[in-house]
């Protein structure tokens, strides 16, 4: 018999980010598919009482926290003991958590710790049988591989985006608090503040429903014989302002700031897509400026709808990649684009 701990950090605010809801859905999934498993919640933060009230219509039936104001914030030594003691409190066999940067530096830690087995971008977990699989993406998410596992307990790191999130409500939540000695040596390093870029800085939107696409023929020469980079980064900026949408860069693009040429100040290589960059999952994707050649198109695998605008009309992208390609200048397309999301925002 399984018993299943989905486990979970709270945001400052005391709340649960929509990875945690995602986790979630998995776990109360699986339970529902496993006979005879249990579901059981484990949180760690700051404050757990409404965190825990926020999901107290899921099917868990325990709920089990690690608290204190060193447990606020994301430190290897204070979250790996805190993570041991909650699974081995909830006698837990198998445990779901939300690949958050937090956790993804924890938990192969504590598996390894507590003699379990990890798996990390999980995208799918499934019982068939009475056997747990679970399926994530190999070769830069060109082949999805199904396996599973003996070892226990088996910690399950679920991609952010990969999962709907669970819609249940919020009730009253009974948490039973676990102890956990702190010692001074968990707690030598000290978070001295976060440094973020400030809100319109920030152009990688996870959450956002459009992903838009900025290639290198945004910094090249034009019909008239000229670049246009200025009025390029004002057309992009102006659109990403107007849809809120994500944004994301080839390859060349990125590159072209290492070669001393006209870039667009706004993108660094964490905006890259592609087989050596990102691969975010968005509703729709627009690519722009860009040729569509296989690294970088392996970027949009779970982009659900792809359109692009190129010039040019034996591109990658119209041999099959695109759902939608506009044989246009980008310059007029997105210019007017953004005037009608002037008129209509
Ligand atoms: C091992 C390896 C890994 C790689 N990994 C990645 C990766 O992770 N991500 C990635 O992106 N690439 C990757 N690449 C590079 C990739 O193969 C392409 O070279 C790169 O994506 C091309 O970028 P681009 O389309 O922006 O530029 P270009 O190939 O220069 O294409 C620019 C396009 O803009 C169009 N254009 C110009 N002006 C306009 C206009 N006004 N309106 C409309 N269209 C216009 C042109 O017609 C052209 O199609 C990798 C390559 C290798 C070898």
């Amino acid at each position: 018999m399984e018993t299943i701990l989905l486990l979970v950090h709270t945001e400052t605010d005391g709340s649960l980010a929509r990875s945690a809801r995602e986790a979630l859905h998995a776990a109360a999934t699986l339970h529902r598919t496993l006979d005879g498993s249990r579901l059981f919640v484990g949180l760690i933060g700051d404050n757990l009482q409404s965190a825990a009230g926020l999901i107290a219509t899921s099917s868990a039936t325990k709920y089990f926290g690690v608290t204190g104001p060193q447990l606020g914030e994301a430190r290897y030594a204070t979250d790996a003991a805190a993570v041991e003691a909650i699974s081995k409190a909830a006698q837990a066999t198998v445990v779901i958590a939300p690949a958050t940067s937090r956790w993804a530096r924890v938990l192969p830690g504590v598996a390894q710790r507590i003699g379990g087995c990890v798996d990390t971008h999980v995208t799918g977990i499934t019982a068939t049988d009475g056997k747990l699989l679970l399926s994530r993406w190999y070769y830069r998410q060109r082949i999805e591989g199904v396996l599973t596992r003996t070892q226990r307990p088996w910690f399950i790191a679920i991609d952010p985006g990969s999962q709907p999130a669970c819609e249940c409500g919020a009730g009253s939540a009974t948490v039973e608090i676990v102890d956990v000695n702190l010692t001074e040596a968990c707690k030598r390093t000290t978070v001295v503040g976060i440094r973020e870029p400030k809100e319109d800085a920030q152009t990688i939107r996870p959450d956002a429903q459009l992903l838009f696409v900025a290639g290198a023929g945004w910094t090249k020469k034009q019909a008239d014989g000229q670049t246009h980079v200025h009025e390029a980064e004002r057309l992009i900026l102006g659109f990403l302002k107007a849809t809120r949408a994500s944004l994301g860069s080839s390859k060349s693009l990125v590159d072209l700031s290492g070669d001393g040429q006209a870039v667009l100040p706004f993108l660094s290589h964490l905006n890259q897509i592609g087989q050596t960059g990102a691969t975010p999952r968005h509703a729709k994707g627009l690519s722009t400026c860009c040729h569509g050649e296989e690294p970088h198109t392996v970027g949009w695998r779970f982009i659900s709808e792809r359109r692009a605008i190129s010039l040019d009309p034996n591109c990658g992208w119209a041999r099959g990649k695109a759902d939608v390609l506009y044989v246009a200048d980008a310059f007029a397309v997105v210019s007017k684009v953004n005037e009608l999301l002037k008129q209509n925002p």
